[in-house]
This record gives C-alpha cells, sequence and structure tokens, in this order.
C-alpha cells in the first residue's frame, strides 16, 4: 500500500481528475461520468444538484469508494484509490464515509439504540462505549426521548434522524447523503437541514446530493451535473 501514497496539499480532502463512468448494455456504451474533475477540503459543505438520471448517485458510489470509475484519478486523503483491494477500501469506507442513502432505512427489528449500535459492533466497539456513543449521537439529532422506539413508532423523519446518527456514529471524516431530505415534508427537511449546518460548524466535512435547487442552497458551495458533466455553480451562493 506505502508505495501508493501520495503527499496530499494541506487540507485536500479529496481530489478528482477526468472520472469517467461507463456502463455497458450489450453492444452500447452507456457514459454516465464525462471527465468529471472535482476537489474538496477537509471541512467544506458542498452540494451537488442535478436532476434525475445526470449521474448523481453514481458519482456518490465513487466518492464513497463503493464503486470505481471506468477512468480517470481518484486520490482520497493521499490514497489513490483504484490501488486498493477489496479490504483496503472496505477499511477506508468504515474509517472515513458515513452513508445516508436514497433509501436510508431503519432495521426493523430494532430500536433506534440498536440501529445506530450496528455500525459500531462492525468496528468492534465493545458494548459499554458502543452504547454510550450511539445515545450520544441520538441526542445530537434531537432523539434523546426516542432511544428505544421501533421504527413503526417513529415519523418518517425520526427515522431520517436515526439513518443519521448511524452514519456519523463512527465519526466519520465525510458524510456523504443522497437526497437526505427526498422523503420527508418541508418542515422536517428543515430540520435536518439545520442539523447538516450543525455538524458542518462541528468540522464534519460533507456532501449532499440533491435534484432541489432549494435544498442545495443549504450547503457553502454548490456544484451543478447534468448528463454526467460537473461544474461549479455560478454566482453567490446565499446560505440562509
Ligand atoms: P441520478 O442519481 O442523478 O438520478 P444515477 O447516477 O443513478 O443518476 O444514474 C445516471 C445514469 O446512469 C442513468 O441514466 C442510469 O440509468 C444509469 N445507470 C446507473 N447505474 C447503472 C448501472 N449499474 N448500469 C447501467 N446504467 C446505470
Ligand atoms: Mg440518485
Amino acid at each position: 500500500m506505502t508505495e501508493h501514497i501520495i503527499t496530499p496539499a494541506e487540507n485536500v480532502f479529496f481530489r478528482m481528475r477526468k472520472i469517467v463512468k461507463q456502463y455497458y448494455l450489450g453492444d452500447e456504451v452507456m457514459t454516465v461520468l464525462r471527465d468529471v474533475d472535482l476537489d474538496v477540503q477537509e471541512g467544506e459543505y458542498l452540494s451537488v444538484l442535478g436532476p434525475s438520471g445526470s449521474g448523481k448517485s453514481t458519482l456518490m458510489n465513487i466518492i464513497g469508494c463503493l464503486d470505481l470509475p471506468t477512468s480517470g484519478e481518484y486520490i482520497l486523503h493521499g490514497q489513490e484509490v483504484e490501488a486498493l483491494d477489496e479490504k483496503e477500501l472496505a477499511r477506508l469506507r468504515s474509517r472515513e464515509i458515513g452513508f445516508i442513502f436514497q433509501n436510508s432505512q431503519m432495521l426493523q427489528r430494532m430500536d433506534a439504540m440498536q440501529n445506530v449500535e450496528l455500525p459500531l459492533i462492525y468496528a468492534g466497539v465493545r458494548p459499554r462505549e458502543r452504547a454510550r456513543r450511539a445515545e450520544e449521537m441520538l441526542v445530537k439529532v434531537g432523539l434523546a426521548d426516542r432511544l428505544h422506539h421501533y421504527p413503526n413508532q417513529l415519523s418518517g423523519g425520526q427515522q431520517q434522524r436515526v439513518a443519521i446518527a448511524r452514519a456519523l456514529v463512527t465519526r466519520p471524516t465525510l458524510l456523504l447523503a443522497d437526497e437526505p431530505t427526498g422523503a420527508l415534508d418541508q418542515a422536517t427537511g428543515r430540520q435536518i437541514m439545520q442539523l447538516f449546518r450543525e455538524l458542518n460548524e462541528d468540522g464534519h466535512t460533507i456532501i449532499m446530493i440533491t435534484h432541489d435547487v432549494n435544498i442545495a442552497r443549504n450547503a457553502r458551495r454548490v456544484v451543478n451535473i447534468i448528463d454526467g458533466v460537473l461544474t461549479e455553480a455560478e454566482g453567490e451562493v446565499n446560505f440562509a
């Protein structure tokens, strides 16, 4: 692994150069990401804004090391991602990245605490420490009085908060969220956006994917993606 370590510039979280993603369907080649260049600094709050089918989730999967690009360079925390094997990728993911997927769901037969403790079990954290950290995270997302509620006893917004707590409990450096408010009513969506802002102020790097310009505006920096082409948003982004 050592020979692939590249000295990163100060505070660079990751760097992408000319990232291309293609899918092969029979004889047809479908290009989903086209020469994407993207640099993200530690502590940034970035939104990727684009319509349905523009390549957002594909990009998120590559950023999160769940998928590899067809070509291009991706360096995450000084590490050339392409050079890593499955085991190293899994370790990088569990150490660095918290995921909130488009349809993040709680596991049905577990209460809020058990859902949030799950990634800590995989990380080999001992029971008492697991419980302490899960409770701390649930308090942080505003669910102090719902620790032992099951999914069917929680609203959609509360379940989304549990998913956020679960993504953050391992203390990832990067939070990757794909349409985190997509399934929520506006008021709950606003609360989640407030929570993201607080998390960013606490030092978490956040990348939020959305098709909604009003949601994107919550981030400090917005990039647009259309038909697999990524561009920096023009003009002032007025985050309230
Ligand atoms: P978004 O998240 O912006 O809606 P996606 O990244 O999910 O877009 O998809 C971008 C395009 O890539 C879509 O046209 C989709 O059909 C296609 N696509 C995504 N995943 C695959 C796959 N595994 N195989 C073939 N095509 C795919
Ligand atoms: Mg998507």
